[in-house]
């Protein structure tokens, strides 16, 4: 679906939405009492709509003929009563969002659109720079109030508000601090202390990364970055016209003999930089224009990004997080990355095990990929699904790609079908970029060729077969290095830093 603000041509529509909804409210349970004749008036609505905080949630599926599938209302009105509420954030009016009218329309309920508007209203709230964001639901409406928990709002119990017209209802007033990410996720896990006896990845190999040990992904106590720069080659609904803010963390969990970034993935190279200089890169590549930030495997420093995130966030940042990785993801990172991460842009690489462990070195990739996968496409289910902006850039959700491998189009068939087995039909991304790395050259074999037409035409045929209805795929030559950023330790300091002394 796409969400984006409404505009006058959609008057009508959304007009015709609230009444459906209005309606449909005078028999449920969850009765917010609306009143078309006292509010919301169509005049409401089209102050809304000239004002430009009237945003819609539009169906982008072929059949759906860009229906209107629910809208909200965010502004800086707060009711007088208000000021009753003892709130955490305590900031200036212009500085705190309010959410009104969130509604569903009655035909489009069961598809979580719900939580994908409470997630488009956050977003649009930080783009605002807005502090926080308060509203009131009215008290019987309990999957209302646990909607709004789930993405990290605080209820601070029910009072009893004047909605107008002789109407006294009971209401919970809650709140959301926009510069904390989910503040009541449980992330043990990605606790720093963790990091005593690492087990941020399926290797768990249990290094003490406080002390001087460092992890088989290379990892030690230090961030090490190897390039933070706009780039224009991933998927369209990540790069756009603009470019992804891709930061390049060095190391990696996985030991791919083929890796096209191997400089930074198994010779570890790249900058020590400290933490916070994470966030400051994020607002850096904002300030470039990027359209998001995407990390680039940060498996092995996850831990430090709730933290990164929070420091961005309160300095301004607002553009969604990707977490660009290589698919070997425990299932408990993955939950406790649930309101860091935005987009899952995730590999399989692997269907058959053992080519993962004579070509990546890792006993279990599929099982563990599937389980991570898995996760990841139930946690952007419950987010409402994918979600993209008026530009066709990805806001939340899953891309899962697949890089073909020469000689192995029947591994990838087999990967394909994983794929739709624990995630159904989630966008994918065929790729045909395979560039043979100098020692797959010298070292001869299927590895040193590229993949031929013939297997990708295989595995592309195979995803059509499948039913996978968003496939991207790559023309013209197979192989190319366009698709490899020069790891320059670009944008990774500041120059006030002083010289750059790349360790390898
Ligand atoms: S992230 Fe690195 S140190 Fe931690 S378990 Fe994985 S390989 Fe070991």
């Amino acid at each position: 679906m796409i969400v984006r603000p409404a505009v006058t041509a959609d008057s009508t529509p959304v007009l015709h939405v609230y009444e459906r909804v209005v309606h449909s409210m005078r028999t449920s349970p969850y009765n917010a009492h609306w009143d078309m004749e006292f509010h919301p008036t169509a005049n409401d609505l089209s102050a809304a709509i000239e004002a430009g905080d009237l945003f819609i949630a539009v169906d982008d599926s072929e059949d759906a003929s860009g229906a209107i599938l629910g809208a909200f209302v965010l502004d800086t009105s707060q009711d007088p009563q208000y000021g009753q509420i003892p709130w955490l954030i305590a900031e200036p009016a212009n500085r705190i969002a309010c959410i009104h009218l969130l509604a569903v329309d009655p035909d489009a309920r069961g598809r979580r659109i719900g939580a994908a508007l409470v997630n488009a209203a956050i977003r649009t709230a930080r783009a605002r720079r807005m502090r926080s964001i308060r509203l009131d639901v009215i008290a019987h409406n309990q999957p209302a109030v646990d909607l709004y928990a789930s993405r990290g709002f605080t209820d601070h119990g029910v009072f009893t508000l004047d909605y107008g017209g002789g109407l006294m209802l009971p209401a919970h007033l809650m709140e959301l601090d926009l510069d904390d990410p989910a503040p009541n996720a449980d992330r043990a896990l990605l606790a720093p202390a963790s990091l005593a006896s690492c087990e941020l990845c399926p290797r768990r190999c249990r290094a003490d990364r406080t002390a001087d040990a460092t992890g088989v992904c290379g990892a030690g106590s230090t961030l090490r970055l190897a390039r933070a720069a706009l780039h224009l080659w991933e998927e369209p609904p990540i790069s756009g016209e603009e470019g992804s803010g891709t930061i390049f963390f060095s190391g990696c969990p996985l030991k791919c003999i083929y890796c096209q970034n191997h400089e930074i993935s198994t010779g570890n190279f790249g900058i020590d930089v400290p933490e916070q200089r994470l966030a400051e890169i994020m607002l850096e590549l904002q300030d470039q224009g990027a359209l998001n930030i995407n990390l680039v495997t940060a498996t092995h420093f996850a831990h430090l990004l709730p933290g990164a995130l929070k420091a961005a966030r309160a300095r301004g940042l607002h553009i969604p997080i990707v977490y660009n990785t290589s698919g070997y993801e425990r299932t408990e990172a993955v939950r406790e990355l649930d309101g860091i991460v935005d987009v899952w842009l995730t590999d399989f690489k692997y269907a058959d095990a053992s080519l993962g462990r004579e070509l990546s070195h890792v006993p279990d990739y599929p099982e563990q990929a599937a389980r991570a996968l898995a996760r990841m496409a139930a946690q952007v289910a419950a987010r409402g699904g994918i979600v993209y902006n008026e530009d066709g850039i990805m806001q939340q959700g899953i891309i899962v790609r697949h890089l073909v491998l020469p000689g192995h189009a029947d591994d990838s068939c087999r990967v394909l079908d994983l794929i739709w087995n624990a995630a159904g039909d989630v966008p994918i991304s065929v790729m045909n970029q395979y560039t043979p790395n100098e020692r797959m050259r010298s070292d001869g074999g299927a590895l040193a060729r590229a993949v031929t037409d013939e297997e990708y035409e295989m595995v592309l045929a195979h995803a059509d077969d499948l039913g996978f209805s968003t496939v991207f795929w790559q023309e013209g030559g197979a192989v190319s290095e366009s698709f490899t950023p020069a790891f320059d330790t670009t944008g990774v300091l500041r120059a006030a830093d002083g010289p750059i002394l790349p360790r390898a």
